[in-house]
């Protein structure tokens, strides 16, 4: 249902709005099927549109914050406000090139809508930026633990585009709390959601409150567990805008279809800076004491918190990628009433005495692997096949492969005395040891499981 609004258009000449009459349509966020705008209202949209409106509620450094870009017309402001249909859109711009999608984020919002921007290869949203030739705003977060060289590509960037980054702190008080409790690398020891949270989830939604849209360097190919689905355009699942409330952001990720290959095709056919950890084998880049470079073949995201397993890496700036039920499920919060995977003959299911007497057991007659799963969990599901074609490659071999429900009630002990950090957690009980050995890598396909058994049995 439409919104009838009355409103004037702004033009923004370097750091100044003026007015002039014209329209165009503005659309209002509606998730899935939900009409977010149900009633009838009138609103001033023209007090909303006529503030430059910092990314952070604080005042910005100073009018240059607006790049070069913006002595171009900014766009033009709506009479009328639709309910727009993000779901439709996303379809519609599904094999529109990046260039396209960005030129209609920035049509559509303006002002109001910023790039983030990490400091890695996703410069090469402010290149398509620049293209559009209209006016656009560009977001980081410094966290305090980014690589030196990070910190220089980021002023490489602001001199080459003629732009001013509008950085993010984390809250001092937060941090220092953080430190002075658990320590400079607590991160190594529980898991990096405590620290990303104060160092960069927070900040981020500070930036976010600011904005009505966002613009990420999201790409299917980052990560096959928690990004294969990133549509070019949604309504924000996690994180609220200016406007408050479920809905109010929409996330634009105009390389979504994008293969990491031909970000770099692009940056080379431009002649874009780059920053010169890529050249040291960096590929994702992120905090330094969590990003490493990879080896030939390793994906990306293995050089991000190599020291967790799983494939649910999401730092909490793109939570949303994993499913909500996904999500509450990792977060322990699930549902039990799951059917049971990893249903075969070939396969031994272990209840709580059983894995505790192998765990006990100092001289085993055969080594035995383990997974430790939830039948919920997507990444379990998403190994079924390969554990149980493992168990039936090693059938009558005597290596024994075997499973443990690990979530409910059965969750603090295997965390506890079974390295379990989160789901699936696969470990390899030798012959002559009684520790287990955890398997680290992300690659669960039959042979990466056989390679492992075959080093350590
Ligand atoms: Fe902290 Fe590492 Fe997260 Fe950076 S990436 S915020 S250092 S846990």
């Amino acid at each position: 249902m439409a919104f009838a609004v009355t409103s004037s258009s702004a033009t923004i000449s370097g750091s100044r709005f003026s007015r002039s009459s014209s329209s165009s349509d503005l659309k209002v966020p509606k998730i899935g099927s939900f009409r977010l705008a149900e009633h009838h209202a009138t609103v001033n949209l023209s007090r909303k549109r006529c503030a430059v409106k910092p990314v952070n509620a604080e005042p910005k450094r100073n009018d240059s914050l607006l790049p070069q870009a913006a002595s171009i017309s900014a766009p033009e402001v709506s009479e009328k406000v639709e309910v727009e249909d993000f779901e439709q859109l996303a379809k519609e711009l599904d094999n529109a090139s990046p260039l396209e999608i960005m030129d209609k984020a920035l049509e559509k919002f303006g002002n109001d809508i910023a790039i983030a921007f990490s400091g890695a290869e996703d410069v090469a949203l402010i290149e398509y930026a620049k293209l559009t030739g209209r006016p656009f705003r560009v977001f980081s977060l410094d966290t305090g633990r980014l690589n030196p060289e990070t910190y220089r590509f980021f002023d490489e960037v602001e001199k080459h585009y003629g732009i001013r980054i509008e950085y993010m702190f984390p809250d001092a008080v937060e941090v220092q709390a953080l430190v002075r409790s658990k320590g400079l690398f607590s991160f190594y020891e529980d898991g990096h959601q405590e620290c990303c949270r104060v160092r960069k989830v927070r900040p981020l939604r500070r930036a976010l409150k600011g904005l009505r849209a966002w613009i990420t360097g999201q790409r299917k190919d980052q990560s096959p567990g928690t990004r294969s689905e990133v549509p070019v355009v949604q309504v924000d699942p996690v994180f609220e805008g200016l406007d408050g409330g479920a809905g109010s952001l929409v996330k634009w990720n105009p390389v979504a279809n994008v293969d990491g290959i031909d970000i770099w095709n692009f940056l080379r056919a431009m002649n874009v800076p780059v920053n010169s950890l890529h050249s040291q084998g960096f590929v994702s880049i992120g905090c330094e004491p969590c990003t490493r470079p990879v080896l030939p073949g390793q994906h990306e995201r293995e050089g991000r918190w190599w020291w967790e397993d799983a494939k649910a890496k999401e730092c909490g700036l793109h939570k949303g990628n994993l499913k909500q039920d996904s999500a509450a499920q990792l977060n322990g919060n699930g549902a039990a009433a799951h059917t049971d995977i990893f249903n075969s003959q070939s396969l031994v299911t272990l209840s709580r005495a059983g894995i505790e007497n192998l765990a006990r057991l100092e001289n085993r007659k055969e080594p035995w692997i383990v997974v430790l799963y939830a039948p919920w969990c997507p990444y379990c599901q998403a190994m079924e096949e390969s554990y149980v074609g493992l168990g039936e490659k090693v059938a009558g071999s005597g290596v024994k492969v075997a499973k443990f429900r690990a979530d409910g009630e059965e969750k603090e002990y295997a965390q506890k005395e079974l390295q379990l950090g989160s789901f699936p957690t696969i470990l390899l009980f030798p012959k002559h040891s009684a520790k287990p050995i955890k398997y680290a890598s992300e690659k669960r396909d039959v042979d990466s499981l056989m390679a492992f058994v075959n080093a350590l049995r």
